[in-house]
């Protein structure tokens, strides 16, 4: 579909056609367009800009990724379909693995995304159907599944787009867990230790940015900016954003 430049909903129009496109390919679940048209209904109410929360929730993201011994980035259909270039930005930028994890696995699925990152220049993608994959907690649920090297041996995990059954097994592995959704009433958001409410789209290009400046600070400084934060208050703050202003 040709999106005229000048429609007023162009680039949310544009974005719409690349999920039905990915779709299409069969790169994304059965659920995954519903996924996405609650994330848009979120983000327009949030007036479709970055937060001050949501900003403050990156850097500890950031810090708390650049600070890690094994950071891991799950990355699901919506996830590849949205943003593949940024996330492989964002995990050279703070080295960290990427993983890919899905709600509906099939190994057609788990084969296409990881021919993608592949064709986008990142070959070594973890969670694939050639992986060593363990349960999580001994859980024997295709949720709680983790790549023995990524997320199952991870320290911190970024899980933009997770669903609550998975974010609440996470959250029990004791690794720190880092979210983004646009939700900030979700179990993934109340679950994570680190929530950012804001669009995936919008947020792994600023997480860059923001590691570019982090990698140059002092490891105890961004350990205090760490240990200053609060999520629940961030969550707060977050819903805060949602109150819609009259003009
Ligand atoms: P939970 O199970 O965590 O309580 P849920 O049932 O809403 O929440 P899903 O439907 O599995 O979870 O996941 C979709 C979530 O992802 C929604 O909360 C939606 O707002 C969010 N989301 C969708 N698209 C985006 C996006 N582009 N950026 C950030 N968040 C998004």
């Amino acid at each position: 579909m040709k999106v005229p430049k000048n429609h007023p909903r162009y680039e949310s129009l544009v974005i719409r056609d690349k999920m039905v496109k990915a779709n299409e390919e069969g790169i994304l679940a059965p659920s995954a367009l519903i996924a996405h048209g609650r994330g848009e209904a979120f983000d327009y109410l949030l007036g479709e800009k970055t937060t001050l929360p949501a900003k403050r929730a990156m850097y500890i993201a950031v810090a708390s990724l650049l600070l890690a011994e094994n950071p891991v980035i799950s990355v699901n259909g919506n996830t590849t379909a949205l943003v593949i270039n940024d996330i492989i930005k964002l995990a050279k930028a703070v080295d960290a693995k990427i993983e890919i994890n899905l709600f509906y696995r099939t190994p057609e699925r788990v084969k296409k995304i990881a021919e993608l990152y592949e064709e986008h220049g990142y070959p070594n993608v973890l969670g694939t159907d050639d992986d060593e994959l363990k349960y999580l907690k001994n859980i024997e649920n295709p949720r709680a599944s983790a790549s023995k090297n990524g997320i199952y041996d991870a320290d911190v995990v970024l899980v933009p787009l997770e669903d609550g059954d998975r974010a609440e097994i996470l959250e029990k592995t004791g690794k720190k867990i880092i979210t983004i959704d646009l939700n900030p009433l979700s179990r993934t958001s109340i679950k994570s230790e680190v929530s950012i409410v804001d669009n995936i789209i919008r947020a792994i290009p600023l997480m860059t940015q923001i590691a570019e400046d982090l990698k140059e600070q002092d490891e105890e400084l961004l350990t205090e900016l760490i240990e200053s934060y609060n999520n629940k208050e961030n969550l707060k703050d977050s819903l805060e954003e949602f109150k819609i202003k009259e003009e």
